[in-house]
């Protein structure tokens, strides 16, 4: 599919359902919904003197560039369809990728956040983690420049500056984009003076692929921002945190609810589904143990 193009899943799922059984033939009448949507929003809504993403509707883009970052991790660029424009993304939204990886008749789904910053014009860039067997990750480790990826724009949390005097960012392994984007976004908000503090685990120190990212805005934003991280199994001679994201670690940052900057703070979640579920259980969870509100706590 030539980049640019609307998304039309619903041709091919048509055409498979002819060697599908039931239960196939309502998925892949979903992923028709779900295209012929796609195809409505984008040939109703986007004018071409909009950014792309700045309404609801799937485009193909081609992908630029890719740089491995570490033993895991590769940083993907797509070229938009209009180098003059940025995306359209508003601060804490992800790009919900559609693609259909060689040997799997239906799609695979699975939302990335774009890591460069949401007003620079041309591309957007996915820092990308390979799980093993991963369906996804799997397949954009495999993409090459020239290649194209469909996506179309999802929302986050609606942040508005100054609502909270500080927020906390929790994040586990690749779970760190869209607090990335966040946090860059915030401090570089010169109404926003909302104080951030960051904590990211990791297993390796090698995971912290945006450690001097992070380090620039400690440096540009003193006492605005800080970064903590914790790594469950560090290298000889790291300067990190050895451990996990525990009750402790984060009362000992100063993240308990009843510091007088988290009395009206927010606590913003993303990580693995175990870490999350650690931090948000209802009754057991750490952050209702440290006196967060449930109104409080956001979970990309
Ligand atoms: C809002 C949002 C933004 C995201 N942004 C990014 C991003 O910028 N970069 C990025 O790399 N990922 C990001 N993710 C995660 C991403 O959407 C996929 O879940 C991830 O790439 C795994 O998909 P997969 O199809 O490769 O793995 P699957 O085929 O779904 O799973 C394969 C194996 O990996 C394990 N696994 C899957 N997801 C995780 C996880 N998150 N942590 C630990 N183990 C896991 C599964 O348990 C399974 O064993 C984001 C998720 C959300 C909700």
């Amino acid at each position: 599919m030539p980049p640019g193009t609307v998304f039309r899943p619903f041709l091919r799922a048509t055409h498979r359902a002819n060697v599908m059984g039931t239960t196939q033939v309502a998925v892949a009448a979903a992923v028709a919904g779900i295209g012929a949507y796609a195809w409505y929003t984008r040939s109703n809504s986007t004018s071409s003197d909009k950014p792309v993403f700045s309404s609801f509707g799937f485009h193909t883009l081609r992908l630029d560039s890719t740089e491995l970052i570490n033993h895991n991790t590769k940083k993907l660029r797509f070229a938009l369809p209009d180098a003059t424009k940025p995306s359209g993304l508003p601060l804490t939204s992800a790009l919900l990728t559609v693609a259909f990886p060689s040997g799997r008749w239906l799609p695979v789904i699975r939302p990335y956040t774009p890591v460069n910053d949401i007003n620079e014009p041309g591309y957007v860039e996915l820092m990308v983690k390979l799980y093993p067997n991963g369906k996804q990750s799997t397949h954009l480790h495999s993409l090459q420049p020239g290649d194209t990826l469909t996506m179309a724009p999802v929302r986050g949390l609606a942040w508005t500056a100054n609502q909270h005097p500080h927020v906390a960012l929790i994040a586990g392994g690749a779970g760190i984009s869209p607090m990335y984007q966040l946090a860059r976004g915030i401090l570089r908000d010169p109404t926003d003076r909302t104080r951030v503090t960051l904590v990211w685990g990791v297993n390796t120190d090698a995971d912290l692929f945006l450690r001097d990212e992070f380090a620039a805005l400690e440096r540009e934003h003193p006492g605005r921002f800080r970064a903590v991280y914790v790594v469950a199994d560090p290298g000889v001679g790291s300067q990190h945190k050895k451990g996990f994201v525990t009750r402790q670690l984060l009362e000992g940052v100063g993240l308990a609810a009843g510091e007088e900057q988290n009395r009206d703070g927010k606590v913003l979640v993303c990580g693995p589904p175990a870490m999350e579920k650690a931090l948000k259980g209802k009754k057991t969870g750490v952050l209702a143990e440290l006196g967060y509100r449930p109104d409080q706590v956001y979970s990309f």
